[in-house]
């Protein structure tokens, strides 16, 4: 059944003005590193998970973040062949795809994913280790490019919570190893002041953005919540944290969703708005990047609509209450670095899943596991079976990569997804007779 209709696909090309910002913010911060060789700032290479990006605009340093580079190279179709230069070079099948896209974009002359040059690092910033392959990636790329490196510990929430010790433990090393790291590369003093006003501007953006995902638990939900939402986090994941653009942003795609709650309408999608919310799910894990718009599609056409996913938390959960707090600098950096999703335990992640499940009416839940992302696909068969066991909704699962286009298979895919959306419909038919 296809809900997303042909007519409405000529709407999509008019597309929301929200999203024509937000495609000129990424742009442009693409021609600000493409730039660095004649404007002589300094490119800080991070990771998303636990991304200080308030404090290196407080250095007036420029955010390079490279999963961010291969996820745009996979949707721009640019990734297979990074893939397979590393693996010529020696990188296994099984090594993450993300580190293979970047070791293979840098190994054919750093052309990033919009054809412009991605400046070397000043200083590669490794603010997150939940996941050792960062560590790893950024050995790679200390080597490649002799960079000096930062490490900031981030200790695993296994527990569930976060203890005064850890945030202290995080906090001395702010101050003692990441600072003058960076007041080194910029040459410039710390200035807390400058970094208050920037966090207090993240959580305005942050105010907006929970406000937006949680428009979903209403029905039909005027968002999609994993697809479009990919995009609705993309600022506030990357380098605009912190950011005027970021807060404008997020209270233009506000206003936009408020407007489209007003007419009773559900999400947009390439093809056109859906009309007829089918299955309301919440998904695990990230989307495939390299065949994005065919897997939206394949869920779009069954009238499938994600009311709620972990993906869009990986670099922030804001929707417990956290907000970036500019009265306490660096123990707000702190907490946020600890509180990321990737940083929170099997039992934490599964709660949260559950929570999702019942607080958005969900039908059901969907795990996308990741071949290639052993820190994140680990354990997830666990969780959807403990998922089920708690919330009484069916889970579905199916397997792809990141950027390997090798690993999207179309037809099975489509084979699961659409299985599982029929057993849903027959056991709600079930329910009602
Ligand atoms: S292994 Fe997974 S979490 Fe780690 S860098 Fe790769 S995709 Fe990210």
């Amino acid at each position: 059944m296809t809900t997303a209709s042909a007519p409405a696909a000529a709407a999509s090309a008019a597309k929301d003005r929200s999203q024509e910002r937000q495609k000129a913010m990424i742009a442009g911060h693409y021609e600000r590193m493409a730039r660095i060789p004649e404007s002589g700032e300094k490119a800080v290479y991070t990771f998303v998970p636990g991304n200080l990006t308030e404090l290196l605009l407080a250095f007036d340093l420029v955010p390079v973040l490279p999963e961010i580079n291969a996820l745009q190279s996979g949707m721009r179709q640019r990734s297979g062949d990074f893939v397979q230069t590393a693996e010529k070079l020696g990188h296994s099948e099984d090594v993450c795809a993300y580190v293979k896209c970047d070791i293979g974009m840098a190994e054919q002359g750093n052309i990033g994913p919009t054809g412009q040059r991605i400046p070397p690092p000043d200083l590669l910033l490794l603010s997150y280790t939940g996941c050792f392959t960062f560590m790893k990636w950024f050995e790679l790329l200390r080597e490649q490019y002799g960079a000096p490196t930062t490490m900031l510990h981030v200790p695993y929430q296994g527990e569930g919570r976060i203890t005064p010790a850890m945030r202290e433990y995080v906090v001395k090393q702010l101050k003692d190893v990441v600072i003058p790291a960076l007041e080194r590369v910029s040459g410039r003093a710390y200035d807390e002041g400058r970094l208050s006003e920037l966090l207090a501007r993240s959580a305005r953006a942050e105010d907006d953005l929970v406000w937006v995902m949680e428009s979903a638990r209403r029905r039909p939900s005027p968002i999609d919540a994993w697809f479009a939402a990919v995009y609705y986090v993309g600022p506030i994941f990357s380098s605009f944290r912190g950011t005027q653009d970021a807060v404008d942003y997020y209270r233009e795609l506000r206003e936009e969703v408020a407007a489209r709650i007003d007419r009773g309408q559900g999400p947009m999608t390439p093809d056109g708005p859906v009309h007829d919310e089918r299955f309301r799910l919440v998904v695990e894990g990230p989307p495939n990047w390299t065949s994005f718009r065919e897997l939206w599609k394949m869920f779009s056409d069954e009238g499938a609509v994600v009311v709620a996913s972990t993906y869009t938390k990986v670099g922030g959960v804001y929707d417990d209450g956290f907000r970036h707090d500019p009265s306490r600098p660096l123990e707000t950096l702190a907490d946020y670095c600890l509180g990321c999703y990737t940083n929170r335990s099997l039992p934490a992640r599964i709660d949260m899943l559950s929570r999702y499940v019942q607080d958005y009416s969900a039908d059901g839940f969907i795990v996308h596991s990741v071949k290639s992302c052993n820190s994140f696909s680990a354990g997830q068969l666990l969780m959807l079976r403990e998922i089920e066991r708690r919330t009484g909704r069916p889970g579905g699962f199916f397997e792809s990569d990141l950027v390997d286009p090798r690993y999207f298979s179309a037809a099975n895919i489509r084979n699961r997804v659409e299985s599982y959306l029929q057993m849903l419909g027959q056991k709600r038919t079930g329910a009602a007779t």
